[in-house]
């Protein structure tokens, strides 16, 4: 009896074993992989930035470091700003450090035909994939329409002066985009409300709780998510969404990553 229970507990001990195996294994793939990432996104020429943010935000992951410094985070907002890159294509990049010039116009806008507001304009993919969304939405009973699309740089410029003389520029630099820095330039951006609240409750809506679930599907990201204000550099905000394409969008929801956080990798790859 007692040869028995030794055996048993062998065989115990054996399967805890084989168990604990694959798991280190698996963490020790899991260092591997995230030091190639690293080695991917890391760019030589910006070695000091990297440690002098490092010792700002000590408690930060290297890849974050990386990521952050190879967007420009360590530097304020606007300085040092470069032309959109991939311009008219659908990953057009605008943010805070990356403008379209003032004369710069889509090369396919189209009028919006449904779920719109008014006379809308959007890039050509952009508004039929939106198109498709809202009817699929629609389908199941919720209504997403569009309340801002495409905006010209004059637009913006008017929109962004008078929030400056309301609130001061700082305030104003919180919450609207400066002219040539406003993704709704590229004509691939949309505000949505649900028809009865206003845009900005839209986070309230089961229609927001829709397009968390579905938007990536028809090319759609949540261009500004909470929890990542620090890397987009803008608010929280529930009712913008950025067309990028389904791959790229599914892409971004699948790795929880932001759209600034995939570009900023994805130069670093190309060696830029
Ligand atoms: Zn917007």
């Amino acid at each position: 009896m007692k040869k028995y229970s030794i055996i048993l507990l062998l065989f115990i001990v054996f399967l805890i074993l084989l168990q604990g195996f694959p798991k280190k294994e698996e963490k020790h793939q899991n260092d591997m992989e995230k030091n190639q990432l690293l080695y991917r996104f890391y760019q030589k020429e910006k070695e000091e930035r990297y440690q002098q943010y490092k010792q700002t935000h000590p408690e930060m992951e290297d890849i974050d470091i990386i990521t952050r410094v190879n967007l420009n985070l360590d530097k304020p907002y606007y300085e040092d700003a470069e032309p959109a890159l991939y311009l008219n294509t659908n990953l057009v990049f605008v943010n805070k450090y990356h403008y379209l010039e003032e004369n710069y116009e889509p090369t396919s806008l189209e009028k919006l035909e449904k779920c719109s507001s008014g006379n809308r304009l959007l890039q050509k993919d952009a508004k039929e994939d939106f198109e498709r969304l809202c009817e699929q939405a629609e389908k199941e009973g919720k209504t997403i329409r569009v309340v801002s699309s495409y905006r010209s740089y004059s637009y913006q410029k008017t929109l962004y002066d008078n929030y400056v003389l309301k609130d001061g520029k700082e305030k104003a630099d919180t919450y609207s985009a400066r002219s040539g820095f406003s993704e709704h330039q590229t004509g691939l951006v949309i505000d949505v409300d649900n028809a009865i609240k206003s845009f900005e409750d839209f986070e309230e809506t089961e229609e927001f709780t829709w397009m968390q679930e579905n938007a990536h599907r028809f090319g759609f990201i949540l261009r500004y998510p909470k929890g990542k204000e620090d890397i987009t550099g803008y608010q929280y905000e529930s009712w913008h969404y950025r067309y990028v394409g389904e791959k790229v969008a599914t892409f971004l929801k699948e790795n929880n990553m932001t759209f600034d956080e995939y570009i900023a990798r994805d130069l670093a790859r190309q060696g830029k």
